[in-house]
């Protein structure tokens, strides 16, 4: 039997990459996303075309209710859930803290923060009594570790939370052989940042990178699929930092 695999923000940047290796990798998949059918659709045909099976599973991971009717749709079909990336996020535009309003700190909080937590919560249910162990994979930022002065300090606090998070969580399932990491992306060329409101930003900030370069979804997405893998068999709790050295 395949391993499954959830991954959420999967019709875009980061989620779709990994998706794609996934399919490649012997993984049947659940592909969640909250809006982007399309895009989606388009992740799903190319995995299926890689000899995946893949289940849609649209639901923003801000809603609880949204959340629980993802993992319905994956107990339902697959009956069992091996791995998950825990991707979904956003940013916001470039703002000081002075003008953060609470609207914007609860869409921030409530998706990258709660929502992710929500998701991991609802895996390791299932994973301890699968009683096999599992894989969950955070997607932070290196935004966590610069605290994203002058552009958006939320948006790195909510990632810094997920850091502290994977570290507690790591703990307390480590011995149910349920594996806890996260991944800190830096500049890596997706939609995100025209999201944001600067679709150049990438490109704009590589002089930065000591690679003196941004990075693609494809580079991190293979870190991700290794810390998946039984080759990382014996790492929990840490947080991997692909960033071109930045
Ligand atoms: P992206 O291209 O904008 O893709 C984001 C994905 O998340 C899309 O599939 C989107 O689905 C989904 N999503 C957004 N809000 C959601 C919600 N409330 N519920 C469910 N799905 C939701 O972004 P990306 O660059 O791949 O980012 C993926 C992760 O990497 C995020 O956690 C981000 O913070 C992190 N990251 C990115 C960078 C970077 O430079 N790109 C750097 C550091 C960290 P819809 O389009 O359907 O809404």
């Amino acid at each position: 039997m395949k391993p499954v695999l959830l991954i959420t923000g999967a019709s875009a940047g980061i989620g779709a990459a990994c998706a794609r290796i996934a399919a490649t990798r012997g993984y049947d998949l659940a592909l969640n996303y909250r809006s982007d059918t399309a895009g989606a659709e388009a992740v799903a045909g190319d995995c299926r075309a890689a000899g995946a099976e893949v289940l849609l599973c649209p639901g923003d991971v801000s809603d609880p209710d949204a959340i629980a009717a993802v993992y319905a749709k994956v107990d339902a079909t697959y009956g069992r859930l091996d791995a998950l990336i825990n991707n979904a996020g956003v940013v916001d535009m470039t703002a000081k803290v002075v003008d953060l309003t609470h609207a914007r700190l609860r869409r921030m909080f409530d998706i990258n923060v709660i929502g992710a937590i929500l998701v991991a919560r609802e895996a390791v249910v299932r994973m301890q009594k699968q009683g096999q162990g599992g894989v969950i994979v955070n997607v932070s930022s290196a935004a966590a570790r610069l605290g994203s002065g002058n552009q958006y300090v939320d948006y790195a606090a909510s990632k810094a939370a997920i850091d502290c998070f994977t570290k507690g969580l790591s703990d307390e399932v480590a011995a149910d052989n349920i594996r806890v990491m996260a991944v800190r992306p830096g500049l890596i060329e997706t939609e995100l940042h025209a999201k944001g409101g600067e679709p150049g930003r990438a490109d704009r900030l590589a002089h930065m990178v000591p690679m003196k370069r941004k990075g693609s979804a494809e580079e991190v997405a293979q870190a991700i699929l290794w810390l998946c893998s039984e080759e990382a068999s014996y790492v929990t709790g840490s947080t991997l930092d692909v960033t071109g050295g930045r």
